[in-house]
Parts: C-alpha cells; structure tokens; sequence
C-alpha cells in the first residue's frame, strides 16, 4: 500500500531551506499569483533588459535563483550538491532559447558534450537533456515534418543538425550517462521524432540511452508510443520515454484555428489526464522494453505511477524508472518521493540571466495559470511556516 499523504510532509519537502528562503519563495510565489503583475512584470523587464537598465541584480535575486542554478555549469555545482544530499539528482538544463546560427548551435553542442563529462565525475548527474531546436533552426525540422524537400545548403544543414545528436548520444553511450530530448511543437515534431528513434536504434541496443518525448496532451501519442514499440521489439532495441502533457497548449490549438485543421491537443484537461495516464500504464508493463522519465508535477499521476509500481513488482531503485520536476516548483512532490526511496532528478536551468528569460516567463505564466499550482506552492510554504514556528 502507498502512503497517499507523502506529499504532504512539508518538513521532508522544504528541508534544504533556510526560513529566510522559505520567505522568499513566499513572495515570490505571491507576486506570481497575481496576473496583471506578471503581465507588468514581464513587460518591464523585457524593455529594461533591452534598454540595457541594471535590472540584473534584481531579476537573479528574485525569480532567476528560485529557478535557475546559475549562469554557467559551475555555478549550478551547489545547488547539484545540496539536492544530493536529500538523494534529489540533477540534470542540467541549458536554457538558452531561439538561437538560430550555426555558430550558436555548435556553441550548445559543446555545452552538452560539457555537462556529460562533468556528469561521468559527480554521481548527483545521471542525465542531461536537450531541445531539438537548440541543434538546428525550427524552419528545417518544419520543412522536414511537412515532407518538402531540402535544398543542398538546407541538406548539408541538416546533415550537420544530425552529426550534433549523433556526437551527444555516441558520448553519452561511452559514458554510460542518459539523454533526455525535449518534446516541442506537433509541426516540427516528426522530423525529431524520426531523428531521435535512429538515435535509438543505435545506442539502446543493450540498455536505455536515449529518451524521446511523449507529450500526453497531444490525443495521437498512446497510438505512436504502440507502434515506437513494435519497432523496437522487431528490430531489436529499447525505447527510452519522458513523458510530460505539454507546454504549448495555447500555441498548437491557436495555430490549429488559424489554419483550419483538427487541432492535435485533446479536448479538456481530464482527456490529456485520461492519456497520461493511460501511457504510463503502457509503459510500466512494459517497463523490459520500455524505460520511463515521469516529468509532472501532479499529484494523481505520481501516487499513481507508486501503485503501479507495486502491482507491477518494480522496484523503487529500478534505473528504468525515474520522476523529474523543475527545479523552484513541487519540492513536496521531489523531496519526498527521494526520501522514500525513488529515483528523483530536478531539471536544472541555466544560462545568462537574458537569455532565460524566455524560461523563467514561462514558469511565471504557467504557474499564473496552471489553476490550482501557485495555490498549492502557497499552502505548502504557509503550512511549512507554521511547523517552524510549533
Ligand atoms: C521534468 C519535466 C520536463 C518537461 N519537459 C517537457 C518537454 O520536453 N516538452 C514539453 O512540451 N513540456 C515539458 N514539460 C512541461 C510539461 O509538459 C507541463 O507543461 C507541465 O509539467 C505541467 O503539467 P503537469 O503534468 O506537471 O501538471 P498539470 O497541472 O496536471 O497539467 C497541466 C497540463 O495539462 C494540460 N492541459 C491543461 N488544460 C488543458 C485542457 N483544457 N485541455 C487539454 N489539456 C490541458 C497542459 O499540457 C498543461 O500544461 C516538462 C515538465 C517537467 C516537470
């Protein structure tokens, strides 16, 4: 039987904090909740980082640190070590978005290679992670998910995009350190779909390397996840899934309306709930070919992946089972699935304070959004607060 109050030890889920710390995340958390500042917010700090205004300071010692590790690799070193000790791994996210020259690609590929060498020295980093349009313009991974053929520049482009996965999964293989590959938008998606299940083919012939991802909000992706799997059963390799419901909900059902086909995103929340679900049932009966990265931070689908866990005799420590939440967001989630013995690893972001910004906007509109998550964050953090105090 699983203990359905776990999450709700606020002790085990803000130990790593100070009060101060716990304040802070209180306001934070706060400001976040309110919609018309986000949106002021938002808008002030694009034009001061634009204008050049010394808003830097500010934005580091307020949503950048409740988020991010830091500006480079070295500086996320502590926060690595600190999640460690409460048996909480990382994995390292370089969260530089819409760059679109070689140039800043091959400076992302390096970065990568970086963070698997640094992952084979430090046990707390098992994994690192990447997006498919961090190693290649959107534009080229459209045109390939829509079939039109590629001029020769655009070929030798994408030849180029190809060797950068190939130089990621070939190192992470020899070092025996697992690669996570983002999930993005449905109209760019099969061309990395394809990309990713080649790098499969390669590299999880005896174990599981190489991760896609299995956005569950999208209603055709239990279908895909079947049919990924009789491939790899017929032609003998493992598949490797995250699975998460999606970031870009507005944006795929916007585009869908605009141009005037079925939209790919499921009907209502308890649908894309109904198929997260559902995929993680499939794959943890299946768990021999399949290798599973739960990345939620509901509730309902954790407690159900520990049953399940339990009917199906999987092991907690079972390397083809880990859950994932973004660093700053459901610590009650991470904290005490760590403490009973899962296999746990935090998304880590960083990069210039800039540059993240498209992330660290993301999380405050999602957490304004998302009904019900700031709410929680709140509840816990008031509820932590008045354990101290007793
Ligand atoms: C470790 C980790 C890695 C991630 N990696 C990726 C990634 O590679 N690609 C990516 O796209 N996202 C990624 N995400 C984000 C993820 O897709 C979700 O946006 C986010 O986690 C919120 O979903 P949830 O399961 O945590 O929680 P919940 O709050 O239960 O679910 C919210 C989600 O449900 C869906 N939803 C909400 N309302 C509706 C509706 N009316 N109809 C249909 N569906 C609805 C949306 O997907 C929404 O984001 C990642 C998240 C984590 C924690």
């Amino acid at each position: 039987m699983i203990d359905r109050s776990l999450f709700e030890n606020t002790g085990t889920a803000f130990t790593l904090k100070s009060d101060s710390e716990l304040e802070r995340a209180y306001f934070l958390f706060k400001m976040i909740s309110s919609q018309p500042l986000v949106r002021i917010g938002t808008a002030a700090t694009n034009f001061a980082l634009k204008a050049n205004l010394p808003v830097e300071g500010l934005i580091r010692s307020t949503v950048f640190d409740h988020f991010c590790g830091g500006v480079n690799e070295e500086d996320c070193l502590s926060v690595i070590d600190n999640l460690f000790t409460e048996g909480v791994s990382s994995v390292l996210d370089y969260s530089v978005e819409g760059k679109e020259t070689e140039a800043q690609f091959d400076n992302a590929l390096e970065k990568i290679l970086k963070i698997i060498y640094f992952c084979d020295e430090k046990d707390a980093m098992p994994i690192v992670v990447f997006k498919p349009t961090g190693f290649g313009r959107f534009h080229l991974y459209q045109k390939k998910t829509e079939g039109v053929d590629f001029t020769t520049d655009e070929q030798e482009e994408w030849d180029r995009v190809v060797a950068r996965f190939d130089a990621v999964c070939k190192l992470a293989k020899q070092k025996d350190v697992e690669v996570l590959i983002d999930g993005e938008e449905s109209w760019m998606q099969d061309a990395a779909d394809d990309l990713v299940e080649d790098m499969m083919r390669l590299y999880n012939k005896d174990n599981t390397i190489v991760y896609n991802t299995l956005q569950t909000y999208r209603w055709d992706r239990l279908e895909y996840l079947k049919q990924l799997h009789g491939r790899a059963k017929a032609d003998g390799f493992k598949v490797g899934m995250k699975i998460v419901r999606g970031a870009y909900m507005e944006k795929e059902r916007n585009r869908a309306e605009e141009n005037g086909y079925a939209s790919p995103i499921c009907e209502n929340k308890k649908a894309t709930d109904d198929n997260f679900n559902a995929s993680m049932s499939y794959i943890l009966d299946n768990l021999n070919d399949i290798s599973i990265f739960i990345g939620t931070h509901n509730e309902a689908s954790c407690y159900l992946a520990m049953e399940l866990m339990e009917t199906y005799n999987i092991s907690k420590e079972d390397n083809n089972v880990w859950f994932g939440q973004l660093y700053g967001m459901s610590d009650h989630i991470s904290f005490n699935l760590a403490a009973s013995g899962y296999n746990v690893a935090k998304y880590i972001p960083f990069g210039p304070v800039k540059d993240v910004m498209p992330y660290l906007i993301r999380r405050a509109e999602e957490n304004t959004s998302v009904a019900g998550q700031t709410n929680r964050e709140l509840s816990l953090l008031k509820a932590e607060r008045k354990r101290r105090k007793l």
